[in-house]
Parts: structure tokens; sequence; C-alpha cells
């Protein structure tokens, strides 16, 4: 198959069924220093555009062999960027399964690009700083591109959005790994509001010689993010523990962070897990599902 990989077991979406809408070669106009493809000039528009039925005909028989949560639109770069997108969105809405899409942001001031995401069940947008300088530094954007549009596209997008919308933020080392990088973004997610907000770090090979940070570092870093659904995917053991909390303080915790799953399991000490277990039988929590993933929240 040309188009479609997997079914992959996605640690933030479940298991994925991808469609690759640049088989071929990488096309992005992001030249990211942190991407697992090989560092390439952004590009502008996409050469060479494969058809629409030819991808469409390929996915209809995956869809027909495999068992999967959601169908995932990406790309060897970045999706938004292939002309067809509405049209191929418009077929793939026929086969009744939930779709994803994960952009870079970059197109997402397009009143066309925001009409063919709105359509989808859940949007990945990266943000991976606020910072003009850091953004330049980090995802190495084509030069028509500017950071105020991706913002200001992004608070658009989510008035008209009603799916769930998920903000990316991927941190390299000594780059955008800092406190004032994240406050800076608190600011602007809260105008945002979306339904996630995911916090990653690299885990493959890099294009560049860069580092990720320690899956802790994360942890702290996310404690600047205020009233957000955080996920942080990990697959290492977390040191960074949430420990001793009384009832109020876990529930005052609750109302400004939800937990996901994984974090109760990973990051609260057994003391703060019992009071956790009580919270739920109390019925004093309410569980959320964003993406795929279940997050706690305290009723306010
Ligand atoms: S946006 Fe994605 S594909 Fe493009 S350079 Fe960045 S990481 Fe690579």
């Amino acid at each position: 198959m040309k188009y479609i990989f997997g079914p992959v077991a996605s640690r933030r979406f479940g298991m994925s069924l991808g469609i690759d809408l640049s088989p071929d070669k990488k096309r992005c106009n992001f030249d990211c220093i942190y991407c697992e493809l090989e560092p390439a000039k952004p590009i502008e528009f996409y050469d060479n555009p494969p058809n629409v039925d030819e991808i469409f005909e390929e996915v209809k028989k995956a869809v027909d062999e495999f068992n999967f949560d959601v169908l995932t639109i990406t790309s060897n770069g970045e999706p938004t960027l292939y002309p067809y997108l509405d049209e191929l969105i418009d077929k793939l809405k026929t086969l009744n399964k939930k779709l994803l899409i994960l952009s870079n942001s970059s197109t997402i001031d397009q009143k066309n690009i925001q009409n063919a995401l709105k359509k989808l069940d859940i949007v990945k947008l990266s943000l991976d700083s606020v910072n003009e300088k850091t953004f330049k530094k980090i995802d190495r954007p084509s030069k028509n591109i500017s950071l105020k549009n991706i913002i200001n596209g992004i608070i658009e997008f989510r008035k008209i959005y009603k799916g769930e919308l998920i903000i990316e933020i991927l941190v390299v080392k000594g780059i955008n790994d800092k406190e004032d990088e994240f406050e800076a973004l608190n600011e602007v997610l809260a105008k945002i509001k979306p339904d996630r907000v995911d916090i990653s770090t690299i885990d493959r090979p890099p294009a560049y010689n860069v580092e990720g940070v320690s899956i802790d570092r994360l942890f702290e870093l996310a404690e600047n993010i205020k009233n957000q659904n955080i996920f942080i995917p990990t697959r290492e053991k977390i040191n960074y523990k949430i420990e001793n909390l009384t009832k109020e303080e876990l529930l005052n915790t609750l109302k400004k962070r939800p937990f996901s799953e994984s974090d109760v399991k990973n990051i609260l000490d057994e003391h703060t897990q019992k009071i956790f277990n009580d919270l739920i039988k109390e019925n004093l929590l309410e569980e959320v599902w964003v993406g795929g993933i279940k997050f706690y929240k305290a009723y306010i």
C-alpha cells in the first residue's frame, strides 16, 4: 500500500490507521530541528499531488481490512499543504470513521483550511513556542509564515470548531525548556481554550544535533500551564511525584489541572492515590475523554 500505514498503537490517540499524503518525499513548510525526517529546505507549495480517488480507494480497502480507533491524516511533511485536502476529507467522512489530522499549524490562519479541518473529529495543532525568536529557532519555518498569524488563526479556528482540539508542544533542550516559555504559552493557551495539551520531547533520532529533556522536566514545565487537560505521553519511569496531598489539596489541584489516567498511576504517591480513590467513590470527580485519553477533573 502506498498511502496507508499501520494500524499502529499510538500513546496519544489509541489504535491509529495512518494516511500519508506525501509518501514519495518530504514536503513541509517547516524544517524543525527535532524532525524525524531528513533535514529539508521548507517548501511553500505541494508539487505533483497524488490523485484524491487513488488515495480514497486505498483507504476504503484498508478500512474494511483493519480494526482501529481513528483514521489519521498525516504526511511526510505538512498534510494541510495537500491541495485537495477538503475534497479528500469529504470522501473520508463517508466512511463513518473517527477522523484526526496532525498539522504543524502553519496554515490554520487560512479560511479554506479552517473550513476543511472543522469537519474532522480531532485536530492536533503544534505550537512549540509563542516567542517569535524561539519559534524560528525550533521550527525553522518558510519565510512567509508568521507566528502571530498562527496564534490568531488557532484562536479563530477554536471559535468555529466543535470537535476536539489538541495543542502539542514539543520541548527541545536549551531552546523552549524554560519556565518563561511555558508561562507565555499558558497565556496563549488560556485564549485558545483547547480540549487537551500534549507536552512531549524528542524520542527518535532528530534531523539536527539536538536533544530532548527528561520526562520529569516535562512534568515540571507543565506546572506552568493552568486549567488545561495536559497529557504527557511517556514510556519511561517517572521520578516526578505528587506526594502526601490532603483531600482538599488534591481537589484543588484537580480543579486547576485534571489528571490523565496515566498521571494517576505514575505520579501520585500511594497515599495520594488512596485519597484519589476516595474522591472517586464520593463522586467528586468527573471523567472527561479527549482524543482517546481519559482525564479526571474535580467538579467546580
Ligand atoms: S512540521 Fe513535522 S514534518 Fe515538518 S519539519 Fe516539523 S516535524 Fe518535520
